[in-house]
């Protein structure tokens, strides 16, 4: 299936070529325009590959329908419905690319990264490149944890394409974790955090809150970003968010290092200062950047089977704010002070949906 090479014999220097006899500014340069913005790294039966990002705006707040391919909306659509699971979260796409589920998007990473199969020389250059300009994405904690242990181990003389890039990745500047954790972890991490002197309970599922202050050796990292969500179809508010990131404060006395983290938009009514960033509460020493979250949900009903449901989490005035004379801020802070004055808004659009259902043939 893997078209990836390896890398068995030495590494020919192409001293007759034209390109690399050019400076390795000029080579870098070239390069620029042709490695994608952002790459991701991830584990595939132990060993380590780059695949291209090819989601340009994966911070943005998509609410799942875009994953859809086919329009007839009555038919159940596994495609869609794996697309709506994936832990890649909004890198669903950059996921099919790199495990090569979808035959159209690989031919896209194909272009993208072909390069890097050209030759050796090449390859090195071009990966060396990479992990000093481009955001590197880890989708999974076996991946980071990988990394981490890679960057303790003083580099050696590789022989595989996947060796050098475990001696060179570890050398990344700027690195993107993407974590949509099962609710169930996430509801796991709260607790383990609660009791941390137990480390004999570290799990899979507690992995994050030794990993992450491990971050700290990765020695040329200048900027971390964060984006979290959990998987399930109820409220991002449901879960304590200071908890699962207080292991960054670990790493934000790092003063060469800049620290950002994005999250979904917080629910009026299940927010608290103590589990939640609130924007009453004093700013972590790390910027937050909020989103709007997916909506559509591919539920698990069991033998294998999923359908996928359409559940709002704050704000459910969104759509109406283009009936209104207001800005989607304007709407959102609105209904923020109808949660606040202890409206149920959900129920209440819930009342108007439900009408024009009613009155609809
Ligand atoms: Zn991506
Ligand atoms: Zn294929």
């Amino acid at each position: 299936m893997s078209t990836h090479p390896t890398l068995q014999a030495p590494v020919n220097p192409q001293l007759e070529s034209k390109f690399f006899s050019a400076p390795l500014e000029i080579r870098q340069e070239i390069y620029g325009y042709l490695i994608p913005y952002g790459v991701h790294a991830y584990l595939r039966q132990g060993k380590l590959y780059l695949s291209a990002c090819v989601e340009s705006c994966a911070n943005g707040g998509l609410f799942g329908a875009e994953r859809r391919e086919s329009s007839d909306w009555r038919a159940s659509d596994p495609v869609w419905q794996r697309r709506l699971r994936s832990s890649w979260g909004p890198h669903w796409k950059c996921e099919e690319v790199a495990l090569r589920m979808n035959h159209n998007c690989e031919a896209v990473s194909d272009t993208d990264m072909a390069m890097l199969r050209a030759c050796r020389r090449k390859y090195m250059d071009i990966v060396n490149f990479t992990v000093d300009m481009a955001a590197v994405h880890v989708t999974d904690l076996d991946t980071l944890d990988y990394l981490l242990q890679r960057a303790q181990k003083a580099s050696s003389e590789t022989s595989t394409v996947s060796e050098y890039l475990a001696t060179v990745v570890p050398h990344v500047q700027n690195l993107s974790i993407v974590l949509r954790l099962p609710l169930t972890i996430c509801k796991v991490l709260e607790s383990a955090n609660d009791h941390c002197s137990s480390t004999s309970s570290l799990t899979n599922a507690t992995a994050w809150l030794r990993l992450c202050p491990a971050i700290a050796g990765l020695k040329r990292l200048q900027r971390l970003h964060i984006w979290l969500d959990h998987d399930d179809k109820s409220s991002w508010s449901v879960v304590n968010e200071r908890a699962i990131l207080s292991p960054l404060n670990e790493l934000t006395s790092i003063s060469s290092l800049n620290i950002s983290v994005n999250l979904p938009k917080l629910h009026p009514r299940y927010e608290t200062p103590e589990s939640h960033f609130m924007r009453e509460c004093p700013t972590p020493p790390f910027a937050i950047e909020r989103r709007l979250r997916q909506r559509h949900h591919a539920v698990d009903v069991g033998e294998g089977q999923f359908v996928v449901r359409y559940q709002v989490d704050f704000p459910y005035l969104y759509d109406l704010s283009d009936y209104e004379d207001m800005s989607e801020d304007e709407a959102e802070e609105m209904e923020r002070t109808m949660w606040k004055n202890g409206v149920d808004v959900k129920a209440e659009v819930g009342k108007i949906v439900g009408g024009l259902d009613a009155v609809a043939p």
